[in-house]
């Protein structure tokens, strides 16, 4: 038998521009491609031709619905299947699919989050067909990558603003090569190669621990006798379970034109990483969405269950996304590249130093996109970058910003004098030092790497907010240079003064430094943001209100809305933990513990019993601790549930928040403090689920 190489089967579920050539018309193609490629309008007759031809190709393939696939607020995707079956005069039926059908449909969404946008009465939003993404078949289903918004156009999902914010990229963008000469140029794209965490174990050990079935983590679990102290994970070879996996897996994303690349073992036990390769962001947010469902699906398929929580386990690393983000004209110059020539040295460095703003300008706003009460676990410990924001961009790089900032020579440099930076730039190599790994946003040479991004955080937040905060110091750039006499006078100083008023966010050492965060709050005024209720706020300060709805990416209606159902969602998230908790206790480790007491007081009286003279100081021992351990167990949960009675008082959402992070947070870590040492002490017998060990080295 002939074996099918991954180039015939790669993107076969997948509407893609190869099809597309083949399947249509050529002016009804060319007149897509212009709408895909330059965003020209579609006509319903060439939405009907195209509707027609993804019906007969999704048809040919077995397809028998289609839907509107969308992401709406919950940070997930959603869809509606509708079935092509029309009724045929002879009693029959025909499959049909119309352009309306494709380019808009009503999805009854009334139960999303809108944040007050959208009263329930008026509560069908709509979806809007994306042509920049390719749709694509899951399972039985053609899936139409849609923008979800309310009937007056706000955007209820994620992707509308984020095709805003590249729209906002593109025009800023082109405006200032258009300073340096380039006329060609018809668009500048944003571009990400998401690397995606996540942790495989047994679906056996996932059912028997409410914790993770409810919350997606542990919320109790005593440190394991051996965690990832030996580094031997990471890297390590791949267990035959885990690699079945993958194969599975990476079959599935390829049918879908996800272009899967490097997986491996990650630093704790049980951990694992993909990489795809990069693509526009709006595509790799739909990828890295459907790379996200998969995941899950096939891990089912396996027996296991795929863990998508950013610390699913206490004391072991948690799992983070690396958002590799950089920035392209249409005919493939990186704009991040450092070039051969002085002008475009000065081209990067101008973009360079836009990224640079950006990233302080909108320190709050990165931190932001990232919040959730899952990633609070992560940003902060000792293995995510901290809460605080900074840049790396490496020792030479560095050098070549402080001798411009100076006007002082730069040592690689052949000429003494710099005008527009340097007139040859040394090629940077990729820093890939341990210093380099600690920083929350890294310069790889060609590309920024955005780190705090938890594993299950969509990546449309983090870049909707990236795009638009450099977006936002290109158009500052461009009112200014379009104005200037002389334009490389005026570039020069420019470059110069931002590296003067933004260098404060360039650090270059150990961003686990403890000593760094009290340098950066203390003596550069950077913000520590720790907490989702610390930050979300801070999204309608003044200046993000401003710059955001400048730049047409929000309506000041749809960032109120979005503040309130992403504070709502860590105020639900955690309540949810503590119901969880508390239930444990009670149903099972509070009669786990008395059980094994009661056995040990058995032991002691029989013992006892037997005569005066055989020892049983050990039990006593064990049985005094526990009952102690046990009494403040119920005390510690009887406070937790009391202070969830006592939320219902906090107010609005920000003070609920407030009233969490303070209250209610405290009292479920104390909690878990003593129910911890109890598991340490109860025999294994009676424990009522899997340790951490059991867990982590469940998979095979
Ligand atoms: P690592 O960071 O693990 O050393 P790489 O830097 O090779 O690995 O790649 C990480 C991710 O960055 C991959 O998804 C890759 O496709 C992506 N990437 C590489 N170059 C770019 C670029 N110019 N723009 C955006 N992403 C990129
Ligand atoms: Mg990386």
């Amino acid at each position: 038998m002939k074996t099918v190489t991954v180039p015939e089967y790669f993107g076969s579920k997948v509407f893609d521009d190869r099809v597309m050539k083949a399947m249509l018309a050529a002016d009804v193609y060319r007149s897509l491609k212009q709408t895909i490629d330059e965003g020209k309008e579609l006509d319903i007759g060439v939405a009907n031709a195209v509707a027609a031809a993804m019906k007969d190709w999704a048809v040919g393939q077995g397809a028998t619905h289609f839907t509107h696939w969308f992401q709406p607020l919950t940070g997930i995707t959603a869809e509606k299947h509708d079935s092509f079956i029309s009724p045929s005069p002879d009693g029959g039926v025909i499959m049909e699919f119309s352009g309306k059908e494709l380019i808009k449909g009503e999805p009854d969404a009334s139960s999303f989050p809108s944040g007050g946008l959208r009263a329930t009465f008026e509560a069908r939003g709509y979806t809007a067909w994306d042509p920049t993404s390719y749709a694509f078949i899951k399972g039985k289903t053609l899936c139409i990558p849609t923008a979800f918004c309310s009937y007056g156009g706000e955007a209820l999902d994620k992707k509308t603003p984020l095709l805003r914010s590249m729209e906002a990229l593109n025009r800023q963008a082109l405006r200032i090569l258009k300073l340096f000469g380039n006329d060609t140029a018809k668009r500048v794209v944003s571009s990400v190669g998401p690397e995606q965490e996540y942790f495989l174990i047994t679906k056996e050990m996932y059912d028997s621990r409410p914790d993770l079935r409810f919350c997606g983590r542990t919320l109790f679990g005593a440190k394991p006798p051996k965690g990832q102290e030996m580094d031997d994970h990471y890297f390590g070879a791949i267990k035959p379970k885990v690699a079945a996996f993958m194969e599975e897996l990476n079959d599935e994303l390829w049918k879908l034109g996800i272009m899967a690349k490097t997986e491996h073992n990650e630093v704790a036990p049980a951990q694992h990483e993909l990489a795809p390769i990069y693509t526009t962001t709006n595509v790799a947010t739909d990828h890295n969405q459907l790379t996200m469902e998969i995941m899950q699906k096939v891990a089912s398929k396996h027996g296991l269950v795929c863990l998508l929580h950013e610390k699913p386990f206490a004391g072991v690393n948690g799992s983070g996304k690396h958002n590799n983000w950089s920035i392209a004209t249409d005919s493939g110059q990186n704009l991040l590249s450092p070039g051969d020539t002085p002008y475009e040295n000065a081209q990067f460095l101008l973009f360079l130093c836009a990224v640079i703003k950006a990233v302080d300008d909108y320190q709050d706003l990165l931190r932001i996109s990232v919040a959730t009460a899952g990633n609070d676990h992560r940003l902060g410990a000792n293995e995510a970058p901290p809460a605080v924001i900074s840049m790396f961009v490496g020792d030479e790089l560095n050098a070549v910003l402080e001798a411009i900032e100076k006007d002082a020579p730069y040592k690689g440099a052949e000429k003494t004098q710099m005008k527009l930076g340097v007139d040859v730039l040394p090629k940077f190599n990729r820093d890939t030092t341990d210093r380099n790994r600690t920083s929350p946003f890294a310069f790889t040479g060609n590309k920024f790497e955005f780190r705090m991004l938890g594993s299950s955080n969509s990546i449309a937040c983090a870049n909707i907010m990236l795009n638009s905060a450099v977006a936002e110091s290109l158009r500052i750039y461009a009112d200014r240079l379009e104005k200037a006499g002389d334009f490389e006078t005026a570039l020069h100083e420019m470059i110069k003064n931002t590296i003067k008023d933004h260098k404060r966010i360039i650090f270059n050492g150990n961003g686990y430094d403890g000593g760094w965060i009290k340098e950066a709050t203390e003596g550069r005024g950077l913000l520590n943001y720790r907490t989702t209720p610390d930050c979300m706020p801070h999204l309608l300060d003044g200046k993000n209100v401003g710059m955001l709805t400048g730049l047409g990416v929000f309506t000041k209606a749809e960032l109120e809305s979005r503040c309130e159902i992403m504070l709502e969602n860590y105020n639900k998230t955690v309540i949810i933990e503590a119901n969880t908790m508390a239930d444990m206790v009670k149903e099972d480790i509070e009669p786990a513990i008395s059980s094994y007491a009661a056995s040990l007081a058995k032991t002691v009286s029989l013992k006892k019993a037997a005569g005066d003279d055989i020892p049983c100081g050990y039990e006593t021992s064990v049985l005094k601790k526990l009952s102690a351990l046990c009494d403040g167990i119920m005390m510690k949960c009887d406070a937790l549930e009391k202070a969830v009675l006592e939320l219902a008082d906090a107010g609005g959402t920000v003070e609920l928040g407030y009233a969490i992070r303070d209250r209610l947070l405290p009292c479920m870590s104390e909690l878990r403090v003593l129910v911890d040492e109890a598991e340490t002490v109860t025999s294994k017998e009676y424990w009522p689920y899997p340790s951490y060990a059991d867990i982590l080295f469940s998979v095979r």
